[in-house]
Order: C-alpha cells, then sequence, then structure tokens
C-alpha cells in the first residue's frame, strides 16, 4: 500500500461515523436502495497517479453532479451568450429543486445552472436535432473524460422519471416564458438518463482532474473542455455546488466542488487533482455528510483551498 493509499485509509476510518449523523435520499425511490454505510474516495493527480480508498468500485448515479458535467458541453455548443441568456449566474441561497425564485426573478429565468431548474434549460440545450441525439452526444462526452465505457442506471432514470412532478412544473413554467422551447416529456427522460449515469469513484476523479488542469486530460494531454469553460465550471462549483451549503463549505472546505444526491461529489482542486468521493448518507440539504467532512480534513491538512 502506498503512502497516500493509507492517508485515504485513515481519512474514511476518521469520517466514517458521521455517515451515521445523515439518511440517504428518498424522494427517488430507486436511490432508498442505496447503503448510508458506504464511503469512497478516489484522487487522480495531474501527474497521472491516483490512490484510492473505501468501496472505491461502487458504482453510484451522478445526479447533481452531471449538472456541471453538461454544463461544460453546453458552453462549448452554444457559447456563453446563448447560455446566459437563458440562465443566470447567481446563487439562490434555495434548496436545488425551489420553484420560488422562477417567477420573481426578472426576467423569469432560472437563477443558476446548478440547481433544478437551471440544470434542465441547460440540458435542453444540448446540440442535437433530437434528444436522443442529445443523449448521445452527452454519454460521448462523459466516456471522453473517464476515458471508461460508462452508461446510464435504467433502474433509476425511471424511477426518476414518475416521480418528477416538481421537475416537471419547473419546466412547464420555462416553457411558458420561452426558457425551454423543447418538448417536456422528452427533456425529463434526457435530464433523468444524464441523472442516472453510473460509474465509481476512480471516474469521477479523472473528471474532476480534467476541470482542475483547466479543460486538458492529465497524462495525454489531450484538450476536452476550453480553458474558459472549465473557468466558469470551476466558478460554478464554487459558488452553487453545494446547494445552499456552498458559503460554508468555501469557508470550510474552498475547493470547486459538485454534490449529487446519490452521495457523490466531484472536486477538482486546481493545478493539483480530482476528486471523486462517494457517501450516500446526506445532510439537510443534500450533501455527503462524511464526504463533506474528508474534504474538510484534506483541504486543512494539504492547504487545498483556493482562497
Ligand atoms: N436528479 C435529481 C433531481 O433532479 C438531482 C438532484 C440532486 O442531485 N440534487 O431531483
Amino acid at each position: 500500500m502506498t503512502q497516500a493509499q493509507k492517508i485515504l485509509e485513515e481519512l474514511i476510518r476518521q469520517a466514517a461515523p458521521y455517515t451515521k449523523e445523515g439518511r440517504v435520499a428518498d424522494y427517488i425511490p430507486a436511490l432508498k436502495e442505496q447503503d448510508a454505510d458506504d464511503l469512497a474516495i478516489s484522487i487522480h493527480f495531474l501527474d497521472g497517479r491516483t490512490c484510492y480508498a473505501g468501496s472505491h468500485m461502487k458504482r453510484f448515479t451522478l445526479q447533481s453532479v452531471s449538472k456541471v458535467i453538461t454544463l461544460a458541453l453546453v458552453l462549448m455548443d452554444c457559447g456563453q451568450e446563448e447560455v446566459f441568456s437563458k440562465v443566470g449566474m447567481e446563487p439562490t441561497g434555495d434548496p436545488f429543486n425551489s420553484i420560488a425564485k422562477l417567477e420573481t426573478n426578472k426576467p423569469s429565468k432560472p437563477l443558476n445552472p446548478m440547481i433544478n431548474a437551471g440544470a434542465l434549460a441547460v440540458t435542453s440545450m444540448i446540440k442535437g436535432g433530437t434528444c436522443s441525439e442529445k443523449w448521445e452526444r452527452l454519454i460521448a462526452f462523459i466516456n471522453h473524460m473517464t476515458g471508461d465505457d460508462v452508461t446510464y442506471n435504467r433502474e433509476v432514470a425511471e424511477s426518476e422519471l414518475k416521480t418528477a412532478d416538481l421537475n416537471r412544473a419547473l419546466c412547464y413554467f420555462m416553457k411558458q416564458h420561452g426558457v425551454i422551447d423543447i418538448d417536456v416529456e422528452e427533456l425529463l427522460d434526457l435530464y433523468t438518463k444524464q441523472c442516472a449515469v453510473e460509474m465509481n469513484c476512480m471516474d469521477l476523479a479523472r473528471i474532476g482532474a480534467v476541470f482542475a488542469n483547466d479543460g486538458v486530460e492529465p497524462g495525454s494531454g489531450r484538450r476536452i473542455i476550453t480553458k474558459d469553460t472549465a473557468r466558469i465550471c470551476k466558478t460554478f462549483m464554487v459558488t452553487c455546488g453545494m446547494y445552499n451549503r456552498s458559503g460554508e463549505f468555501a469557508i470550510k472546505v474552498g475547493i470547486p466542488a459538485k454534490s449529487g444526491v446519490s452521495g457523490g461529489v466531484m472536486g477538482a482542486v486546481p493545478g493539483k487533482c480530482g476528486i471523486g468521493l462517494f457517501g450516500p448518507s446526506l445532510d439537510d440539504v443534500g450533501n455527503s455528510v462524511a464526504g463533506v467532512k474528508i474534504l474538510e480534513m484534506l483541504s486543512s491538512q494539504y492547504s487545498w483551498s483556493i482562497f
């Protein structure tokens, strides 16, 4: 076992008790089946070294972590001007699925691409004549980043689609206000597939490393995302990536990161490494309790805060 591996094993050991403080998400019925005790981490350094600990082979669905990946694709597809004509750049301070500010914000558009409303609008903008073309492009892009052959979990996607009435309401509101212009059911089908894309924390760390490396894949030197797009995505990760706890997370951790209700967290430490975490026991806003603890410990031990 390498020294790095030992350090990660120790972090997992210290953070494991925190899994008892949260609960797995249950509003998507299929996510209820997750094991609250699971905890895993992988780090992909920009020089190509990787290390991992815990249940690192366990696959989980990306959920909201996917929002930052889709945003990268759409910024490159459509350009900043078009994207930000539909979605704002401001944190909301509200839960990720809130509908409230969609109406009170004028003009009526989602405040940012990390809340569900904004993410749905961004997903609708993926280039492609049909939603199946959009999906093919998105999954090819994700595979390009992981260097692996990942796909989506059909059961989780179908389970979410059946219970997605709040997201459905957000879509219809936005369609009325001209934020989205495609068929709502097709968009929801595409979005739930996007959220159900499944991988392990090593794949997620590799994606984090691309963001940390300004859009270039460590090792091969292949440019996957433009530098500007990587910068914008990391900025949203800091301001809105950890839901309505992004401010506290910025102070305590200070690493651009994005979480999802499956318990995944992707971190991108600029110029250093990508981090993939999985811990499905969530706090009250939907962030992995033990995952956040591990990031706090890592950040303070290695001075990884960007601030
Ligand atoms: N698929 C989930 C939803 O739209 C993603 C939410 C999340 O991870 N916060 O509700």
